[in-house]
Formats: structure tokens, C-alpha cells, sequence
């Protein structure tokens, strides 16, 4: 069925002229038109819809003379996304009328504008990548997007936006876009810009990061993820407290990859999910695996990815694999990482009492990054604080390290906390972190990350190698609390 002049947003003179103009017309040859017009353009804003944007922007660059380069800029605007659920569509598509004249009344005469979907907006203009004036255009388009006296105005930067060049970044109109897109969706993770350069890296971390999603997904099922375990020393009688689980991945032709780099692309999916649970089943099994061999049970960490711990079910989840592979609670711990503290205080103190009320305990990971004070970790009632590495790396030469983890230390006894300090690979470190009455230390130094089989021996083991270390089973030989408030 051919479009109605009534399907578009017209005021009242535009339908009358329009009304004029089709009347001139007669039956096959109007609708034709009408058909034409509603296939090119946003019926809301009236600008060109994303595959004629794409059309044109084609037509565009196979005509742009030698020399002259065009920027592709792609808008995302979360906050129109935002507002359409909290004030319904038609508020949204009023909005979006609204910047479409902004952008209109911005941008180049010559540039061409788009509306690439809901809430995703493009324009293509000449600016050389090189000058800065013309980036001081480009941000200019990206700045008068957000319509002033709205509530809109107070998330300006919830606009992020990237901007690709033809043809220094690319001679193929999708890659343009494509190149565009990656940049914007940068900008929508960084803190103080809007605006992102697309850069060859985005591409090539993009595409890696698209096939380990798709390996890891297979790899999952295929026995390729192992669970690696690192001990969490008492520094002061040597005794094993507790041991990290950390996973591993050998693809049979990517080879090793590292946790710092699969974590972050299974955060970005579902797949966390499943990688926590892998996680979690294997270290319960293995830990019950020893308590059977007779071994001294330490407590069992287990990383939880912020991800992970935002979602409703998180702590069902445990639960419901901890009733699978029963274990006391109190045996097991999940790492957490400081960022959902910091970011989300709220949420977090509701799932450290849903943990909590299961019994299980709470670490604070990588503790010192993100620079959470006294007063959160007073409301948090964990039980772990995991000091992070980079502190420990040659504190025993450095006053002003050794204070900080001072304080951390004394943060800690006075919340009742355990501190443990992470990455340990000196002599000197051990001896520092002892000093200020650390209670407990993982690193090199005492055991690299090994296989549960290697790990079952190292428990073995264990009571003979401490003696290298010097530890003193005599708790009150050492007295901590004395040594640190002479420190
Ligand atoms: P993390 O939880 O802070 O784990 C400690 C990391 O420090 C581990 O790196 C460990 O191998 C490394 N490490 C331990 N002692 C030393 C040392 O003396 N020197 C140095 N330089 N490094 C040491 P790994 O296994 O590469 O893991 C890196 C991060 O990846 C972990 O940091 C954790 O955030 C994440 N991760 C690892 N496995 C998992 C997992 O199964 N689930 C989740 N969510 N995250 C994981
Ligand atoms: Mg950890
Ligand atoms: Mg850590």
C-alpha cells in the first residue's frame, strides 16, 4: 500500500503545500513518488534513512575529486534510547526532530546527513584528517547534537560518536562506516571525550576479539579451559590459608592465550557466565579431591567477574552449585574486583549480604586501583582484602610504598579484614609486608600458578619448603601487632 501524506510528520503548511504539490500528480505517478520518498528518507526527522545515506555517501566519495578527503562521523545517542522508555516513543521522535535540525543547522551545506536508526545518527563531510580546524568542525556537529533546556542536556555524554577518514583510513564505503562505528562505540566507553579518531588497532582488536568469542564458545565445551591453582601463604607461620583458582586457555592453534586477554572478551558476552561456573564446579571438585587425599583444606578462591556479580541470579547461581558440590560455605571465597564498589557501591552491599547469608566469603581484588575509602569498606563487611600487585612490586626499597601498604594494613585490622598482599616475587617484599603485619602473601615467590595434580603435591610438600622461607610457627614469637606499630 502506498504512504499517506498523513504518514509523515508534517506541520500544518508543509501538508498543505505538499497536498498542492501531489494533487498536481495523478494516481500511479503519486504514490509512485510517495513510495519513493518514504523508501529514502526518516519520516520523523527527514533525513536521509541509512541505506540511502549509504547510497548517496557511495555516490559521494566515487565523485570526490583527487586530494580531498571526507570524514564520516556516526552518532550514537544512548540518552534518545533512554528516553523513549521513559517517556514513550513519541517523546523520543520529537527529540530526534530536534537534532536532526541541529544537525542540519550545524553541519556543512554540502555535508550529507543521516539517520541510521533509532538512535544513531551520520553525517559525511570534507575535513581533512590532518587539520585541526576541521576537527574543531567535527567535534562542533558532535557538541550541538544534545538539544539545550532538555532533560537531555544534563548527559551530553551520553552522545558518543567516532569519526572515520576516506581515503586515509580507508578507500571502501562499508569499512568507512564500519571504521566509524568501532570508533563511536570507544567513545561510548571512555570518561572524558565524545568523540573518538578511528585507529587500525580498533580493527584488529575488534576481529581478534570476535574470534576468541567464537573459540571460546567451542572451546568451552571441548576441554581446552584448565583451572590453575596459586597459594595464599600466612606470612607469618607459613601456613597454606587459602589458593586461587585461576583458568587458563590453550587453543590447539592460537596457542596459550592469557587471561588478561579472553576475561575482557567473555565480559563483553554472555559468556562470563559460563566461565564463573566452569570456574567455580572445577575448584569445588578439586578442593573436595584433596579434603578426600586427607590434605589440609585451605579456603578456595574464586574470581567473580563484575559482570558476573551485577546479575540478578548471581548469588543462586552459587548457590545452586555449591548444593551440587556441597563444601562448607565458609571454605569458599569469591574475588571481586574493587571497580563494582566504586561504581556501584549500592549494589555491591547487596550482593556481599546475599553471599553473605549463604555463608560464603568476600575478597576485595586488586585493592588500591580504584581508591575506595574507608568509609565504603566500613559499610562492605568483607572479609578479604587482596592488596594490588603493583604496590607490593619492590616495596621493600620504596618508604612510600611501605606507608601506603601500611595504611591498607591498619584499614584492614580495623575492619577485622584480612589482608593479603598479591604478586610476591622478593625476599624483600615478603620480609616488607611481613614487617607491617600483612597476614598473608601470593606470589612467585612461594608458588607460580600450577595444574590441581602439581597443586595436590605442593600441598604435600608444603610443610618442608616453608622452612625455606623462615617462617615461625610460633605466632606469638613474631607478634605482629607490635612489630607494625614500631614500624
Ligand atoms: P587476579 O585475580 O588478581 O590474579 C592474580 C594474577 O597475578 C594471576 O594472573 C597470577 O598468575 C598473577 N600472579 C600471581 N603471583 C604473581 C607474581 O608474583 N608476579 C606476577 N607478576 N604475577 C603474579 P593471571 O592468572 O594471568 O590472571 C590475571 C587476571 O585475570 C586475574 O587477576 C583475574 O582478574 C583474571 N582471571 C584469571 N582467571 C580468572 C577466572 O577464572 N575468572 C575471572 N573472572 N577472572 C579471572
Ligand atoms: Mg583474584
Ligand atoms: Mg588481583
Amino acid at each position: 500500500m502506498a504512504a499517506q501524506v498523513s504518514d509523515f510528520n508534517y506541520d500544518s503548511n508543509e501538508r498543505k503545500r505538499l497536498r498542492c504539490l501531489l494533487d498536481s500528480y495523478a494516481g500511479d505517478n503519486l504514490n509512485r513518488d510517495i513510495l519513493s520518498y518514504s523508501q529514502r528518507y526518516d519520516p520523523q526527522t527527514r533525513l536521509l534513512n541509512h541505506h540511502s545515506f549509504q547510497e548517496a555517501l557511495s555516490a559521494r566519495l566515487g565523485s570526490l575529486p583527487a586530494g580531498q578527503e571526507l570524514a564520516l562521523i556516526w552518532i550514537d545517542l544512548v540518552s534518545l534510547r533512554r528516553e523513549s522508555s521513559l517517556w514513550g516513543w513519541k517523546r523520543a521522535e520529537e527529540l530526534a526532530r530536534r537534532i536532526a535540525g541541529n544537525l542540519r543547522f550545524v553541519a556543512d551545506d554540502n555535508a550529507l546527513l543521516g539517520r541510521a536508526g533509532d538512535s544513531s545518527f551520520v553525517v559525511a563531510m570534507e575535513a581533512s584528517k590532518r587539520n585541526k580546524a576541521n576537527w574543531r568542525r567535527i567535534q562542533a556537529v558532535v557538541d550541538a547534537l544534545m538539544p539545550q533546556g532538555q532533560s537531555l542536556s544534563e548527559t551530553r555524554l551520553a552522545v558518543s560518536a567516532g569519526v572515520a577518514f576516506f581515503p586515509s583510513d580507508t578507500d571502501s564505503v562499508e569499512d568507512l562506516t564500519r571504521f566509524a562505528i568501532l570508533a563511536a562505540d570507544r567513545a561510548s566507553c571512555a570518561k572524558s571525550r565524545n568523540l573518538i579518531a578511528f585507529r587500525p588497532r580498533m580493527n584488529t582488536t575488534i576481529l581478534r576479539d570476535h574470534l576468541l568469542e567464537v573459540e571460546m564458545r567451542k572451546g568451552l565445551n571441548q576441554s581446552q579451559f584448565r583451572i590453575y591453582y596459586q597459594p595464599k601463604v600466612d606470612l607469618i607461620t607459613g601456613k597454606v590459608l587459602a589458593v586461587e583458582s585461576l583458568m587458563r586457555w590453550n587453543h590447539p592453534e592460537l596457542g596459550e592465550i592469557a587471561p588478561s586477554e579472553f576475561i575482557p572478551v567473555a565480559e563483553r558476552t554472555d559468556l562470563i557466565h559460563r566461565v564463573f561456573e566452569f570456574n567455580l564446579r572445577k575448584a569445588l571438585e578439586d578442593a573436595r579431591r584433596w579434603r578426600n587425599l586427607g590434605l589440609p583444606l585451605p579456603v578456595i578462591a574464586v574470581n567473580a567477574s563484575v559482570a558476573s556479580v551485577r546479575e540478578d541470579d548471581f548469588a543462586r547461581t552459587v548457590r545452586t552449585i555449591m548444593a551440587e558440590i556441597p563444601i562448607a560455605p565458609t571454605r569458599l571465597e569469591l574475588e571481586v574486583t574493587e571497580s563494582l564498589a566504586f561504581d556501584n557501591e549500592e549494589l555491591f552491599r547487596a550482593r556481599v549480604r546475599q553471599l553473605k547469608a549463604i555463608g560464603v566469603r568476600v575478597a576485595i581484588d586488586d585493592f588500591g586501583t580504584r581508591y575506595t575509602g574507608f568509609n565504603v569498606l566500613k559499610k562492605l563487611r568483607l572479609d578479604t582484602i587482596k592488596i594490588d600487585q603493583c604496590f607490593i612490586h619492590g616495596v621493600g626499597r620504596c618508604q612510600d610504598m611501605l606507608s601506603l601498604c601500611r595504611t591498607i594494613v591498619a584499614m584492614g585490622r580495623q575492619l577485622k579484614m584480612r589482608t593479603v598482599a598479591e604478586g610476591i616475587e622478593e625476599r624483600g617484599e615478603l620480609e616488607a609486608m611481613r614487617q607491617i603485619g600483612c597476614e598473608a602473601g601470593q606470589g612467585f615467590l612461594f608458588q607460580r600458578p600450577v595444574e590441581a595434580e602439581d597443586f595436590t603435591s605442593f600441598l604435600r610438600d608444603w610443610p618442608e619448603l616453608k622452612r625455606a622461607f623462615a617462617f615461625v610457627d610460633e605466632r606469638s614469637l613474631f607478634e605482629a601487632d607490635a612489630l607494625c606499630a614500631a614500624g
